[in-house]
């Protein structure tokens, strides 16, 4: 006897016979199937799809509704399951590898569902989708095996002068001096991919909070372009500025100075030759932005997707022997998508690069 609500016991009594409706039994599980989150299909006795959400109809790329199960999914993995399901096995789950128009892997749990008496059994298909949890775990461990491979290239070298000024080179006080100056230049490089290391999962931890901080993104550039002067003297280089009276922008100053840095630092490294680097910005009313433009060697259009991915680099002979980590960019990308902000990259061979943030003014 089913449970009846107190204060409607005759519509309930009414209501009972209809429950061995068929009809019923395929709205409720169509409007059940439809209320997931994840792709969803239940297919009856036969296998036809008795009801599937639109979720399905994305991954599949099919409407697979009054078909046979085996149209849509065509593994022999999944459709063995569901027959075991449907002979009166228990739920269980197997797994889908799909390979257009991109390749997903999906996990897949069957599970048995009663229909009325007439119906007999069906079953409910989930399809959890495991892609971006494997592109995750993948580019953890790459992450993981970049940055110790980082670590120990300066890490042997260390090693190898410590051996020499054990050895070889015990006694001799000129070869000391030259061997102690690499080392300390070493330790140096460890130093600053730590740092960079450290900023970089700090900024990703506090990834969600919106800044709140007032900055004017003009005088923050004026700053670092005068912190800078002396780096751009020694490259024979002039930095030129370009900006309004003030930038209003919500965010976190330190974290802007470490952007604008970074460009700046990056324009003379590798474009110091081009003898300006210029700062310019301006605002619409609803984004700032703030552009830093060299006229050095520019950068080939295949590298420029690339440049704010971790440890990637042009040439990575060229950002270490000027002190690169190759962990700038993906500093600078991290923190302007804290501020709701991007990065734009426009570049040509031998006509130099501009790198220009956009930020959403600060609402007066
Ligand atoms: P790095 O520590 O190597 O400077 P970044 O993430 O700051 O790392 O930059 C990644 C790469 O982008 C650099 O190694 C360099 O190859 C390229 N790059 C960045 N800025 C410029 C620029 N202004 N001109 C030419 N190449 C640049």
């Amino acid at each position: 006897m089913p449970m009846l609500w107190p204060f409607n016991k005759t519509q309930s009594t009414v209501a009972e016979p209809k429950r061995s409706d068929p009809r019923l039994d395929g709205e409720l599980i169509a409007s059940f199937v439809r209320a997931l989150p994840d792709p969803v299909l239940a297919v009856d006795r036969q296998g036809l799809v008795i009801a599937a959400n639109e979720l399905v109809r994305d991954v599949l790329e099919v409407d697979p509704g009054g078909q046979h199960l085996s149209a849509a999914i065509r593994a022999p993995a999944v459709l063995e399951t569901v027959a075991a399901v449907l002979a009166g096995g228990a739920a269980a789950l197997t797994d889908f590898e799909l390979r257009f128009p991109l390749p997903r892997h999906f996990d897949v749990y069957v599970s048995p569902i009663a229909l009325t008496r007439l119906e007999g059994p069906a079953a409910l298909i989930v399809l959890k989708d495991l892609t971006r949890e494997q592109q995750i775990e993948r580019m953890r461990a790459d992450f993981v095996a970049n940055a110790s491979h980082e670590l120990r290239t300066p890490l042997a070298s260390l090693s190898g002068f410590i051996e020499t000024l054990l050895g070889a080179a015990k006694n001799d006080t000129v070869a000391r001096e030259k061997f102690l100056n690499l080392m300390r230049s070493q330790a140096e490089r460890m130093k600053r991919l730590i740092d960079d290391l450290l900023s970089l999962s700090r900024i990703e931890l506090n990834q969600h909070l919106r800044p709140s901080g007032s900055v004017d993104l003009a005088q923050l550039a004026r700053h670092v372009g005068d912190v800078m002067s002396g780096m751009a003297k020694a490259e024979a280089c002039e930095i030129r500025f370009d900006l309004p009276a003030a930038l209003m922008v919500t965010g976190d100053r330190d974290e802007l100075v470490q952007v604008v840095q970074n460009l700046v630092e990056n324009a003379l490294k590798y474009a110091g030759g081009g003898k300006f680097v210029d700062i310019a910005g301006h605002s619409d009313g609803r984004d700032v932005e703030l552009t830093v433009r060299d006229y050095g060697p520019g950068i080939a259009p295949e590298h420029i997707p690339r440049l704010t991915e971790r440890f990637y680099r042009v040439s990575v002979q060229e950002s270490r022997s000027r002190g690169g980590t190759g962990l700038g960019l993906a500093i600078v990308k991290h923190i302007l998508s804290r501020h709701r902000g991007r990065l734009e990259i426009v570049s040509e061979l031998h006509h130099g690069s501009a790198f220009t943030l956009h930020i959403p003014a600060q609402k007066s």
